[in-house]
């Protein structure tokens, strides 16, 4: 048996998904003519509760447009230092934006609206002009931890208050959403922008949205367009997407049930030392020195469970679409059994 807990992108398409893909109309979206895709736009913008949406091909290039379309060059943008925004995403904010960045630390990756009003620029020719801030729900470098709702709205508070724009990068919005009892309505409110991933938990096989206002969304398609992105027949694409959005949200419960049993499997083993609360469909624990998390990762691998690493010592597994309850009990006789600590001594 392979057990592949990498990521929740390692997912392929259902039969019913690639059945409504198959059966997609499509047409040359760059002339606005794809029904599909005009139909997932607005299926989306309504379902936030937002004027307008865009289809992309990936979260990288949702986060990307939304923060070019909403700063000038030399601005400075607000996020936490463990943001995807800034580790992963190559650096595009320099490139595609010429923007600054201002890094906060926050709790497990999640920012407080005291700390974002007290690092906002005065208005002094010294300093970059603070222009937005952008939050992670849920942080995946944070083990899938998700943001209160109050938080949010202060935060959003301190940006009106300040004339700064407000960014969500949702690529697991829906993990929160499901794990909080939210209504994606109650972030079409706060934000001035979201990024939400269709590849991840919710199974599709490429594609992002980015939401928004009408202006917005006007501006992200030329952008979207100047980066390459402009696509043509992405109908079966959309299809997809329409179909995860209808049908695979409210099963996101069961991979955060299959990743709680994980996280306790993790707490009782020999060669852990911290396991972070689970709360979505992430875990992340810390090995106990001198172990590495590449050794863990290999013997494991050995045994037909792929995980990824996360630094030197921690480790992430991640639950998903294709990920079953036989798979976890595969995984519940493999883990107890299984130590590297000997290798050491
Ligand atoms: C995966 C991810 C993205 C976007 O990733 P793509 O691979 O470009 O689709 C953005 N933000 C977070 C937090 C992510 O986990």
């Amino acid at each position: 048996m392979i057990v592949d807990l990498r990521s929740d992108t390692v997912t392929r398409p259902t039969p019913a998904m690639r059945e409504a893909m198959l059966q997609a109309p499509v047409g040359d979206d760059v002339y606005g003519e794809d029904p599909t895709v005009n139909e997932l736009e607005s299926f989306a913008a309504r379902l936030f509760g937002v004027e307008a949406a865009l289809f992309c091909a990936s979260g990288t290039m949702t986060n990307q447009i939304a923060i070019r379309a909403q700063t000038q060059p030399n601005d400075e943008v607000i996020c936490d230092r463990l943001s995807h925004i800034y580790l992963y995403e190559g650096g595009g904010l320099a490139s595609n934006s010429l923007v600054s960045v201002r890094l906060l630390e926050g709790d497990r990756g999640r920012l407080t609206a005291a700390q974002v009003a007290a690092h906002i620029n005065p208005d002094d020719i010294h300093f970059p002009i603070t222009r937005l801030v952008s939050l992670e729900n849920t942080v995946n470098k944070g083990g899938g931890v998700y943001y209160d709702l109050d938080e949010m709205r202060k935060i959003k508070e301190v940006c009106v208050a300040h004339g700064l724009k407000l960014h969500l990068d949702g690529a697991r919005l829906f993990n929160a959403i499901v794990a909080q009892g939210s209504s994606p309505q109650d972030f079409g409110r706060l934000f001035d922008s979201l990024s939400v991933c269709l590849s991840k938990g919710l199974g599709c096989p490429v594609g992002s949205l980015l939401l928004g206002s009408h202006e917005l969304i006007r501006k992200a398609r030329r952008i979207r367009k100047v980066m390459g992105g402009g696509w043509r027949q992405a109908g079966m694409l959309a299809a997809a997407g329409l179909y995860a959005l209808q049908n695979h949200v409210e099963r996101l419960a069961e991979d955060h049930r299959r990743a709680k049993a994980l996280g306790t499997l993790l707490q009782s083993h020999p060669d852990v030392q911290e396991v972070y609360p689970v709360e979505t469909n992430i875990v992340i624990a810390q090995l106990r020195p001198p172990l590495k998390a590449h050794e863990w990762q290999h013997a494991l691998k050995e045994r037909g469970i792929l995980i990824s690493t996360f630094g030197e010592r921690a480790i992430r597994m991640v639950t998903h679409l294709d990920i079953h309850d036989t798979h976890i009990d595969y995984v519940s006789e493999i883990l107890p059994a299984f130590s590297i600590q000997k290798e050491h001594k």
